[in-house]
């Protein structure tokens, strides 16, 4: 008889490296275990030699890597016998908690920013039959309003400041060092809340056997450092896009602005555990400009047939400016995180492009058509 193989999430997967036990119902949608796919015709484009591999995380259940910490926030939520969950979002941290709120049988209540949040990310909060409140104000304002409403209702927060959400999110880098037989080289990921890239070292942490700052779990007292994967660490670069970068100011930005919404974020929650992750690694931060991440992002759909979501071309986008410069050397093994599909932000992709071409319904037209572009 042949052994069953399904694949049942990124709990279940990586069950002895995380906060689990017996008693922990899983919340799952079968989430993680993404696709890492390697640049074939990008690097001629650039003219520098190097590996670049693209961790496609808009391929999980609700289209972004929000579902690898919302499978770990909701299953210790109904362990602790929560019946709500409650988020601030820019759109994927709500389709993520609606999925998952779904599916455990609770209700989600999410906080959106006016008028900025793409119809694809706002679909599917409704279409899992989430309570959505969109709010007069930004993210950070609906951040702020949700570590206060924790005290005031019985709903569990889910956002990143759950640290069971990072817990979840570093399964990312596990997965990487499983796939190449080692830690990259560079890693390079887009920074809003600043919540992932903290995930992500702390799963490169573990899986070299050392402690970081990064992680608030257990004081530096990591319970998960025996058996590791491998003996290196990645040196981690976070890309902001230049109108909604903090970490580039040094403070918080009053108003942040970027087309990139998944990322337009002034004052990250996670700014001690990122300034950490980068520092530990010798690392560093750096911004891009909408131009610029809009280009990669068509580059990657139209040179690569990878397409992502803007905030999430922001990676690859500094990744390729630094390997131009010289920041990052020739040689290198890149792994860059793709946060989020294209598909939940149609409008963006199709703006300013050539339109469709209307022909008529006849052979000749149709040949006509084909012949001009080949
Ligand atoms: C949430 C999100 C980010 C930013 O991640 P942080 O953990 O907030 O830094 C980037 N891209 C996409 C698509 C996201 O949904």
């Amino acid at each position: 008889m042949s052994k069953a193989t399904h694949y049942q999430g990124l709990i279940e997967r990586y069950r002895d490296r995380l906060p689990v036990d017996e008693n922990t119902p899983v919340v799952s949608l079968n989430e993680g275990d993404t696709p890492l796919i390697k640049l074939q015709n990008i690097p001629a484009i650039i003219g520098k030699s190097f590996e670049m591999y693209v961790k496609f995380d808009g391929q999980n259940p609700t289209g972004s890597f929000k579902d690898r910490g919302m499978t770990m926030a909701v299953s210790k939520a109904a362990e602790k016998g929560a019946k709500a969950i409650v988020c601030a979002s820019t759109g994927n941290t709500s389709a993520a908690a609606a999925a998952y709120a779904a599916r455990a049988g609770m209700t989600a209540f999410v906080l959106i920013p006016e008028g900025k949040i793409p119809m694809g990310k706002l679909a599917q909060a409704i279409a899992h039959g989430a309570v959505v409140l969109q709010i007069r104000g930004n993210f950070d304002d609906g951040m702020r309003l949700v570590k206060e409403i924790a005290g005031e209702a019985p709903v569990e927060i889910v956002n990143s400041v759950n640290p069971y959400r990072l817990q979840g999110q570093k399964t990312g880098a596990f997965e990487i060092v499983e796939a190449l037989g080692r830690a990259p080289d560079y890693h390079c990921i887009p920074v809003g809340n600043a919540g992932n890239i903290s995930g992500y070292w702390i799963g490169y942490s573990e899986a070299c056997g050392q402690n970081t700052a990064s992680c608030t779990l257990c004081d530096g007292n990591c319970p998960y450092l025996e058996n590791p994967m491998t003996d290196t660490r990645p040196i981690m670069v976070g890309y902001q896009a230049a109108g909604a970068a903090p970490f580039m100011r040094g403070a918080p930005v009053e108003k942040p602005e970027t087309v990139a919404t998944a990322i337009r974020i002034g004052n990250p929650q996670s700014w001690d555990l990122a300034k950490a992750a980068v520092e530990e690694s010798s690392g560093w931060f750096d911004e891009v400009t909408d131009q610029e991440l809009l280009d990669t992002q068509s580059m990657l759909a139209s040179k690569e047939g990878i397409f992502c979501e803007p905030a999430s071309a922001v990676s690859v986008c500094g990744a390729l400016r630094d390997l131009r410069d010289g920041k990052i050397p020739e040689g290198s093994l890149i792994t860059c995180t793709v946060t989020g599909h294209g598909l939940k932000d149609t409008a963006t992709a199709i703006e300013g492009r050539d339109p469709v071409q209307t022909v008529d319904a006849d052979l000749a037209s149709v040949k006509a058509a084909i012949l001009k572009h080949l």
